[in-house]
């Protein structure tokens, strides 16, 4: 409303200082960051929140952000919603990675470029990507995994098959037991993605796992920490926790404190500062029309190569974890520890 009240005063107006005015003030405007979010759910995702806004102010920008609670419909309303309040770049974390090529378009009709964040956006202009190695997080998940169980009986406990994420987690999974199981030194007996990367999905697929094999499995790749907080459940419900090896992804309080305890071998570390970091500052470039000269890779999305920054993730044991997750301050000594 004040926007719109501000041109029709200058057109009335409308003297050569006064556009030049307008002008001006266009230029000082303040940059607005529209951030929409699948979901707040997980644990990280709150970091993710609060450090990437913070992160956008400390650039002298603002942000909106808009969570879409695990629904398509919802997230393409809350972007139409950040795109018509006038923000001037867009960045997404996508429920389900097909579905969200329609933001793009949204937001490419009204001038405005999208970042996508964490999770690839598929069949889209997306105009840069901001992420973590994902395929070797998948690898880094299996190889600690055979490390403790070489040889045996394997179940693939995934995320959600929405998330493009899921999908590059599996592959880099796949990359490590697939030649292992081809050699025969172990067998992949389950195998399934878990709807909406609910805990209480991966709980119900470890279950049937279990059954279909008369509880004859030696190793649990899970995808995250939340899929891994349900798998431990139900090797719970056999007397099996903390006697087969489960990993996991997030570097969540209640997955080290389940590695102290011995029921999670590891998790996955992905520093959600720097990707917080990285992705505001070169959202706030885009907005301002600048060159992004960090996005040195190309990810494929299905319709273009999009220029990508992936970022490093770490394996964390129980032998590392002072080291990584709470030396960088992400976790607490004295809450990963509170239960031993
Ligand atoms: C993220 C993971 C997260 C999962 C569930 C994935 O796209 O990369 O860190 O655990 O979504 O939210």
């Amino acid at each position: 409303v004040v926007l719109a009240s501000g041109v029709t005063a200058c057109s009335v107006v409308n003297t050569g200082s006064s556009s030049k005015q307008s002008d001006e003030a266009k230029k000082d405007k303040k940059i607005v960051v529209g951030f929409s979010m699948d979901t707040l759910k997980e644990e990280r995702w709150q970091k993710d929140k609060a450090l990437f806004e913070k992160k956008v102010r400390e650039l002298g920008a603002d942000v909106k952000t808009l969570a879409a609670n695990g629904d398509s419909a919802t997230q393409l309303s809350q972007a139409e919603q950040l795109i018509s309040e006038g923000v001037d770049v867009l960045v997404v974390v996508p429920y389900n990675a097909e579905a969200a090529a329609a933001i793009v378009k949204k937001a490419h009709d009204a001038g405005i470029k999208v970042l996508s964040y964490d999770r690839l956006i598929k069949n889209a202009d997306v105009d840069l990507y901001v992420s973590f190695d994902n395929v070797r997080v998948g690898e880094m998940q299996a190889k600690a995994i055979v490390a403790k169980a070489p040889k045996g009986n394997f179940a693939y406990i995934g995320g959600a098959d929405t998330d493009n994420n899921a999908i590059l987690f599996r592959q880099g999974a796949m990359n490590v037991l697939k030649p292992l199981a081809d050699k025969g030194d172990i067998k992949i007996v389950y195998d399934q993605y878990s709807k909406d990367w609910k805990p209480e999905e991966a709980l119900k697929n470890m279950e049937n796992a279990l059954t279909a094999n008369k509880n004859n499995i030696q190793a649990v790749v899970a995808a995250n920490d939340g899929t891994a907080g349900g798998v431990v459940q139900a090797l719970k419900g056999q007397n099996l926790a903390g006697k087969l090896p489960v990993s996991g992804q997030d570097a969540e309080l209640a997955a080290l404190q389940r590695i102290v305890e011995g029921t999670q071998t590891m998790t996955v570390y992905k520093p959600i500062t720097k990707i917080a970091n990285m992705a505001a500052e070169l959202a706030v470039k885009m907005a301002k029309k600048e060159t992004v000269t960090e996005a040195e890779q190309k990810v494929n999305n299905g319709k273009i190569d999009v220029p990508s920054v992936l970022l490093p993730p770490v394996p964390v044991s129980k032998e590392n974890l002072v080291e990584t997750v709470i030396k960088d301050g992400y976790q607490k000594l004295e809450e990963v520890f509170k239960y031993v």
